[in-house]
């Protein structure tokens, strides 16, 4: 509880607006969002409307309002995003590929500046940016699966909250707002957050893009993008990552013209791999 109340200090130091979110609590030895619905949609995400009545428009930066929100309770609590807050965050969900595709775009146009990172409760990652003026919407999907925006009229969950899967989110030791700067979104994000959002029709296709890595060829645009989807196609349906390497390898000399250097193709393979591993280790840890 201290706990929620020096984090939440934390953020307004930063400049950030937070809000009062439900939080997990036992019931008969399982976890439920503390709304009480059974059949609730985002357990332990969404405003807690008694003290939030208008929920995330409610979000405050205001010392005395966070104090009597947090004093004492077990909230989980939520950073409003947006002009509001002077940030946008990228929302990684590992479940659905996004460390995948942010490693194909990392590949295609350098990695991301250092900057804050928040580790979500789900096994994911919220990387932070600064604001960089006009509007910026909350999107999913634009980026790539698994790869979501949150901006204006937008929050994410923030440490220390508790996941309903028993995990805490947490603040990523090498990235504490206490020792690294907020960095401005690279450009190249910027420029995709501006592009015409995919027709729905689109949508369905998100899964089965391994199958046209496969038959087609790549130009210099989307090989990276190509070889990190189907390499974490692969290695999450645990192929060797040996095997991976050779198959990969193979397949860049194939289907992308020109190909990308045996080098590169080795180093994203490995990138992913160290990814994936980590992944299963963590949940083997809870
Ligand atoms: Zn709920």
């Amino acid at each position: 509880m201290g706990n929620t109340l020096h984090h939440a200090h934390l953020y307004l130091s930063l400049g950030l607006a937070v809000l009062p979110l439900h939080f997990p609590f036992e019931r008969e030895g399982s976890l439920q969002c503390s709304c009480g619905k059974a059949t609730c949609r985002q357990p332990a995400k969404h405003p807690f409307g008694q003290l939030a009545k208008n929920g995330l428009k409610d979000s405050s930066r205001d010392p005395e309002t966070v104090q009597r929100w947090f004093d004492g309770r077990s909230l989980n609590i939520g950073i409003a995003t947006g002009t509001i807050s002077g940030i946008i965050a990228l929302d990684v969900d590992p479940r659905h590929d996004g460390d995948t595709t942010l490693a194909g775009l990392e590949a295609e146009h350098g990695p991301l500046p250092p900057t804050w990172r928040f580790l979500t409760g789900g096994g994911g990652e919220h990387i932070l940016f600064r604001h960089p003026g006009g509007t910026v919407a909350n999107s999913a999907g634009l980026l790539g699966p698994g790869l979501d925006v949150r901006g204006d009229g937008g929050y994410i969950v923030a440490p220390p909250s508790r996941h309903i899967s028993r995990r805490a989110y947490a603040i990523s030791v090498d990235h504490h707002p206490n020792d690294v700067l907020l960095a401005p979104p690279p450009e190249w994000l910027m420029q995709r957050l501006s592009r015409r959002k995919p027709a729905a029709k689109d949508a369905p296709q998100e899964r089965t893009d391994w199958r046209g890595h496969v038959g087609a060829t790549h130009a210099e645009g989307t090989r990276n993008t190509a070889l990190a989807s189907l390499t974490g196609h692969l290695l999450r349906n645990r192929v060797d990552p040996f095997a991976v390497l050779d198959l990969m390898l193979c397949w860049n000399r194939a289907h992308c013209n020109p190909p990308l250097d045996d080098d590169e193709v080795s180093a994203t393979v490995r990138s992913i791999a160290r990814k994936e591993i980590d992944r299963r280790e963590a949940h083997h840890a809870h």
